[in-house]
């Protein structure tokens, strides 16, 4: 081959069949499943301004400070691909006004992108299946996602998963839990990162995000979040780890996860599988009750979760199951020898389609032989072979490639051609 001068964006991929597939699969099992709790779709442009999510993620975040692929446009305005897509859900909620409605309930697909350093399980461009609810505040709502993610999961064919969840509190827990924790990081400030120092200033639960081996020894000592979280919000965690066990789902308390975006308060949860690795989240998620009121609108709580796709697709492979989510072939390999045959073959090719039978055909122009192995390859069950000598005789030679048993088929008898390939008797 040459040298290939184009070649897909580094950490960017194409997806093909028969992956894609999986992928359309995939998504119309999320999709029937939503639907059956009541989810409506949404489907948000992938520029919004970069504001949006500098006000929503927060600045201090990575993503915000790191991640995002932002640019001005021709009239000098801040774009920015989106990172994730809570943000967009929420302007776009407050844009049409729905928070006049009680509760809206969404989902949506799509890639989200963020120039990170690419390895197994990250991308720039990246794929989320995801839900909010917005205008909801019940611990009822926060189970609801939960129990959402994990039928969502389990629809996959994923087991094995672990549920682990914490809360945040409130406004108020949280600078309580902010202060608390930057008391005692600063006492052991010099053992932690540069960036980790800095944080500790700016924002410091997101010390808790940081990778850095020094730094996670020292957050591991810190206290619970849990133990800092007012009455209302202890009643809030308490009920629904309650109503998670009544659903028989489990999960760990993990009192240090707080998720890398600021907008998070009481609720936040991660899946993650083993099979994944270091990366091993395959999705996360929370309560996010101040982002519609920062954003503009009623004070309004809101939760909801992300699942990245690539993951989904990594633990499929690891686990074995991705062939389970390649759709099945084609009912139908049609072989044509000769100039006619083509014509007569292509022509049949439709008026079996019209009759709801999947046929594809080789235009090559190939041997006999060639053709039958690329059906052998693409494991269709059914050849069709129409040659010069079929042509004079007027019929059709169907083979069925499983048995290897084969019959002559009169061309006009189109009904009994379609019943042998359906199975039926005739
Ligand atoms: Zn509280
Ligand atoms: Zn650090």
């Amino acid at each position: 081959m040459k040298n290939l001068s184009y070649k897909a964006l580094k950490g960017t991929k194409d997806i093909l069949p028969p992956e894609s597939f999986v992928w359309q699969n995939l998504e119309e099992k999320a999709r029937r499943l939503f639907s059956h709790y009541g989810y409506q779709e949404i489907r948000t442009p992938i520029i919004e301004e970069l504001k949006l999510f500098v006000r929503s993620v927060g600045e201090t975040t990575d993503i915000v400070q790191k991640e995002m692929f932002s640019f001005k446009d021709r009239g000098g305005r801040e774009i920015c691909l989106r990172p994730e897509a809570t943000a967009s859900c929420v302007r776009a909620y407050l844009e049409s006004n729905l928070s006049s409605e009680p509760i809206v309930k969404f989902y949506y697909f799509g890639p989200m992108f963020r120039a990170e350093r690419p390895q197994k399980g990250r991308y720039r461009q990246f794929h989320q299946i995801g839900v909010e609810v917005l205008g909801a505040n019940s611990y009822l709502v926060d189970a609801e996602v939960i129990l959402l993610l994990v039928e969502l999961v389990k629809e996959f064919s994923l087991e094995h998963f672990l549920l682990k969840i914490n809360s945040l509190g409130c406004t108020e827990d949280k600078k309580k839990i902010s202060e608390e924790y930057r008391k005692i990081l600063l006492k052991r400030k010099e053992r932690l990162c540069p960036l980790c120092q800095e944080r500790c200033e700016r924002n410091v639960l997101r010390v808790l995000d940081c990778k850095e081996k020094r730094c996670q020894e020292i957050i591991g000592d810190l206290p619970s979040t849990l133990e800092m979280l007012c009455e209302n919000c202890r009643r809030h965690f308490q009920s629904l780890l309650d109503i998670l066990s009544s659903l028989n789902i489990k999960y760990t308390v993990e009192p240090r996860i707080v998720r890398g975006l600021d907008y998070y308060t009481r609720t936040v949860f991660e899946l993650t599988s083993e099979l994944l690795g270091s990366q091993d989240a395959l999705a996360a998620g929370g309560r996010y009750d101040n982002l519609i009121e920062d954003l503009g609108g009623p004070s309004l709580g809101a939760v909801g979760f992300a699942l990245g796709m690539e993951r989904v697709i990594i633990a499929l492979e690891k686990s074995g199951k991705l062939n389970e989510f390649v759709e099945k072939p084609l009912e139908v390999f049609l072989i044509t020898l000769g100039e006619e045959a083509d014509k007569e073959g292509f022509l049949l090719m439709e008026r079996l389609r019209k009759k709801d039978i999947s046929v594809d055909m080789d235009y090559s122009g190939k041997s006999l032989k060639a053709k039958m192995r690329r059906a052998d390859k693409l494991k269709i069950r059914f050849v069709i072979i129409i040659g010069e000598d079929e042509l004079k005789k007027g019929r059709y030679i169907l083979r069925d490639m499983q048995s290897g048993y084969q019959e002559m088929i009169n061309k006009e008898d189109l009904e009994k051609l379609c019943k042998k390939i359906r199975g039926e008797q005739g």
